[in-house]
């Protein structure tokens, strides 16, 4: 029999995750608190879960894709919640990236409860969701592992298993701090080569194949040119990321001056009403007036 996997929120990413994972033939549930956005995956052969329990009730995983560590938290332990429903040898796959104090809670939670808990967030934004290209950072008990292989093959290209829960938390803040960095330098330089009078494209065109290079420049990069804003990662997730990493370096006594900058960057691009656009919309609290 298939093995069965609730994955709970069905946004920009838990979405093509549930997709991805009945393709490889997986029984698959989906919860979504707007149970509309889950619909469509009924198409896909996803059951769509009237609650949290409904969706874990049986299955061999559950799989948490929400917003931040609050929403992971009341989704998994409210009465209608995942938590209490699971059985005794399903596993928490946490792929959200709620950073190092929420995860730490939430493994706790887990404990309490029994329940055997992974921390698994994810690198890769909607296109490597959508063809299962995604970098899978997790990290837990080391007799899960082999368990877990098949559900993490079915979502990603590559696949981490980095020692005791909380790794891949600190490895995804890492990662992140470097991207929403390149990310609004990426927005700076365009937005500086314009109000220096000169060609932005100048930019890309001279970074293109030059050692200081990344593709990721270019993504950004080529969006920002054609204003065109379409999530892949909103503005308002790279404010929260922004914020978890700034709370993760002051812990360890890291001068995280840039991730500061970057943070104040996208907390003012959600203030003036750009969340919901890509990250890439840093550029528009960015241009020259
Ligand atoms: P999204 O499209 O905004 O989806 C957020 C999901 O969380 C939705 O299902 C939303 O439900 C749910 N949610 C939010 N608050 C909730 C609450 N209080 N109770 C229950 N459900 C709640 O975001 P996403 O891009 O898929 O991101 C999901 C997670 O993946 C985030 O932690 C994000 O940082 C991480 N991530 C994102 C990317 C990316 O590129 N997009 C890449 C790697 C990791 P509704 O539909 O009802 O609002």
């Amino acid at each position: 029999m298939a093995d069965s996997i609730a994955v709970l929120g069905t946004g920009i990413m838990g979405a093509p995750i549930a997709r991805n994972l009945a393709r490889r033939g997986f029984d698959v549930r989906a919860w979504n608190r707007t149970r509309a956005k889950a619909e469509p995956l009924a198409d896909d052969g996803v059951r769509v879960a009237s609650s949290p329990a409904d969706a874990a009730r049986g299955a061999d995983f559950v799989l948490t894709m929400l917003g931040d560590g609050k929403a992971v938290e009341s989704t998994m332990t409210t009465a209608s919640g995942a938590l209490p429903a699971m059985g005794e040898n399903a596993i928490w796959l946490q792929c959200a990236t709620v950073g190092i104090d929420a995860t730490n809670r939430l493994a706790e939670i887990a404990l309490k409860a029994g329940v055997a808990f992974v921390d698994a967030p994810v690198l890769g934004t909607k296109k490597p969701a959508e063809d299962a290209k995604l970098t899978v950072l997790a990290s837990g008990p080391a007799e899960l592992e082999q368990r877990c292989r098949p559900v993490f093959d079915a979502i990603a290209q590559k696949v981490a298993w980095l020692g005791d829960a909380g790794a891949g938390t600190r490895l995804k803040l890492v990662m992140n701090s470097w991207v929403l960095a390149v990310t609004a330098g990426v927005a700076e330089a365009l937005a500086l080569a314009e109000g220096l009078g000169l060609d932005p494209a100048l930019f890309l065109a001279t970074l293109a194949g030059a050692q200081m290079d990344t593709p990721y420049a270019h993504i950004k990069g080529e969006a920002i040119l054609k204003r065109d804003f379409t999530t892949s990662f909103p503005a308002a997730g790279a404010a929260k990321d922004s914020a978890l990493i700034v709370a993760a370096a002051q812990s360890c006594g890291v001068s995280a001056d840039v991730a500061k900058a970057v943070r104040d960057k996208f907390e003012r691009a959600v203030s003036e009403g750009h969340g919901d656009d890509d990250m890439a919309a840093a550029y528009l609290v960015t241009a020259p007036l």
